[in-house]
């Protein structure tokens, strides 16, 4: 017998005969002898519906501790609705709101963090012969706020739940059959992965990949949890051993990866904004004083240049995610006169695509195939930044999958 933690994504649940054959599945797994915890997340779209109504009332930046109010709800319409269709065929389960749990969290609204979970009630179901549904991408903060954990934060919630839990295994049920070289829906070519390395989904996740969330990784890489990602449109019925070996299992050491190329995959990230501030004057403290208040502001900051200064003066530019655009550009407005700077100039309408690979730390010249291939296609490149094993770039956006295409081709990624 062994634990295992399901998490189901929103298109896996986007309707009542989808759920249906989740609780098939969950029975299927249920029935051959494991204790089985389901994370699910809202239905397709709903969490989109209900920004929406709070965006229609508050406009753009909707209070962050309302708007999780009602984000929440999202799930625990899900969880219900599960546990119900296991009802319905005869298997006992019970369904909690993560501030049941409880999953506690920092106080962050809209992006809050796991601090702990306490799963002895969740246990005593379990070793009561029940199936636990929990609701995905949400907690509760020190005060009793409901928090919740950032867009696709059902997969952080499950990776979680199994590293409290010590699960033999996650499994991340979703709309694709598994981890690909970039995403299926812009490269068709695309190919799944059996297995990534835990180094390079962290950084594809992080760069954009949304098959994950990236924290989730984060946790799969702490605390060793088995995570695979695999699909939930097959037949909820087929063999479950067949149904445990597929999809793309994310491995913790390098050399088990056979399939090992320079480049494992391209990751791409719509949704950046640019912004430079022209004419600071060049001393010590620039950087500070310009992101420190970002910071302050809670606005997360990517990609930093600052240019060679002329004169004294200097140019710094900075990247963030679009939805704190207009955010961050009235904190710069807000410290321009206090820094000395000229003007503050932003754009809105770039993306970072960046390739991927743990085999960059041996071979040299990936770069310089990235930018001949940039070049080739005549796309222009606003800002470069690398790690060890990954090269990314800002363009604007229009050329975005136009780059995907043409690096996804130059790497040979469509080859196994
Ligand atoms: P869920 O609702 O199950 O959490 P998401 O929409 O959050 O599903 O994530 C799955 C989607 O991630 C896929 O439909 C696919 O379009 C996208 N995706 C992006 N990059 C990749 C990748 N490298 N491999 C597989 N899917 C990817
Ligand atoms: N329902 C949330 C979202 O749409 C969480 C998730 O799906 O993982 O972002
Ligand atoms: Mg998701």
């Amino acid at each position: 017998m062994a634990l295992i933690v399901h998490k189901y994504g929103g298109t896996s649940m986007g309707s009542t005969d989808r759920i249906k054959n989740v609780a098939a599945r969950v029975a299927k797994w249920h029935d051959a002898g494991h204790q089985i915890v389901v994370v699910p997340s809202a239905m397709s779209g709903e969490t989109n519906r209900l920004i929406g109504m709070a965006r229609e009332i508050m406009g753009d930046q909707p209070d962050p501790r309302e708007l999780d109010m009602i984000c929440s709800t999202g799930e625990q319409v899900s969880v219900g609705l599960l546990a119900m269709a296991l009802l319905a065929i005869g298997k006992d389960a019970v369904s909690y709101a993560g501030w049941q749990v409880a999953i506690k969290t920092d106080s962050s609204f809209t992006k809050a963090r796991i601090q702990s979970i306490d799963d002895a009630k969740v246990r005593a179901d379990l070793d009561s012969g029940k199936i636990v549904i929990i609701t995905g991408f949400q907690g509760v903060d020190d005060d009793g706020n409901i928090s919740t954990l950032g867009r696709g934060g059902s997969d952080t919630s499950a990776v979680a739940i199994a590293a409290a839990m010590k699960a033999d295994e996650c499994l991340i049920y979703t709309d694709v059959d598994g981890v690909y070289t970039t995403d299926p829906r812009v490269v068709s070519e695309a190919r799944r992965l059996k297995t990534v390395t835990f180094e390079e989904m962290l950084e594809m996740a992080s760069l954009g990949s949304k098959v994950l969330q990236s924290r989730s990784v984060e946790f799969a890489g702490n605390y060793r949890v088995p995570t695979r990602v695999l699909s939930s449109l097959t037949d909820p019925l087929m063999p479950l051993e067949e149904e445990a070996n597929s999809g793309t299992l994310i491995s913790f050491e390098e050399d088990t990866n056979m399939e090992q190329a320079v480049i494992s995959g391209i990751a791409f990230n719509r949704d950046e904004a640019k912004i430079t501030i022209l004419g600071v004057p060049d001393k010590p403290g620039v950087a500070y004083h310009i992101l420190g208040p970002v910071s302050d502001a809670n606005i997360e900051v990517d990609m930093i240049i600052q240019n060679q200064s002329v004169a004294g003066k200097t140019d710094f530019t900075f990247t963030v995610s679009r939805g704190e655009y207009t955010k961050a550009m009235g904190v710069l407005e807000g410290v321009k006169g206090e820094i000395g700077a000229a003007s503050v100039l932003g754009d809105a309408k770039v993306s970072k695509v960046s390739v991927v690979g743990v085999g960059m730390r041996s071979h040299v010249g990936v770069a310089s195939q990235m930018f001949r291939t940039l070049s080739e296609e005549g796309i222009n490149i606003l800002m470069i930044s690398t790690s060890e094993i990954k090269i990314s770039v800002l363009i604007d956006e229009k050329y975005m999958e136009l780059a995907v295409r043409a690096l996804h081709k130059a790497f040979d990624l469509e080859k196994a």
